[in-house]
């Protein structure tokens, strides 16, 4: 069974990343999606919460599972039993970042590969801290972001707004 990880911060999960869970999905027996944690990031949704909104877009597709991790990329695809990570590239910006990432996860485990997915050009520029921007401003959010989880990107902008805890 060819089980592929698609690892990210989805803060939240955009239309960008579902359009990569969707396409990737075809080509793997099982797409795990993993939501890193990120130390250096400050990030709008916990990530249990980032967790469950990729749960809500994602529950048509089988063979999608969604998982969190601490661990070291690399470690954390061979205690899966998966040889294949797979990233999203956008134009330009993606590339020198992503390509250092995927030669040094192949370096500490050689039984990884990194396979890239060039984004849709409706995504191309469309980034999770890009949304969080626009969810400042009355912008119809129905191209960015998956209509089953705008309810909760709302509601958390104007819980951060009236300046209340975030969960
Ligand atoms: P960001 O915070 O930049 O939106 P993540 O860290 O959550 O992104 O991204 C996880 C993966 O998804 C990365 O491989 C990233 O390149 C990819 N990705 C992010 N946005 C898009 C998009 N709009 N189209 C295609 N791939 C994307």
């Amino acid at each position: 069974m060819k089980i592929a990880i698609y690892p990210g911060s989805f803060d939240p999960v955009t239309s960008g990343h579902l359009n990569i869970i969707q396409r990737a999905a075809k080509i793997f027996d099982k797409l795990i999606v993993c939501v890193m944690v990120n130390a250096g990031k400050n990030p709008m949704f916990t990530l249990e919460e980032r967790v469950e909104l990729i749960r809500k877009v994602t529950g048509d597709l089988p063979n999608v599972e969604v998982d969190s991790s601490s661990e070291l990329l690399a470690e954390y695809a061979r205690s899966k039993g998966s040889c294949v990570i797979v990233k999203g590239l956008r134009a330009g910006s993606d590339f020198e970042n992503e390509f250092q990432m995927a030669m040094i996860n192949h370096k500490i485990n050689p039984d990884l590969d990194t396979m890239f997915l060039t984004a849709e050009h409706q995504y191309m520029y469309m980034s999770s801290s890009m949304v969080k921007e626009l969810g400042s401003y009355d912008v119809d959010l129905s191209d960015f972001l998956p209509e089953q989880i705008i309810p909760d990107f709302k509601k958390r902008v104007s819980t951060i707004h009236q300046g209340g805890n975030r969960k």
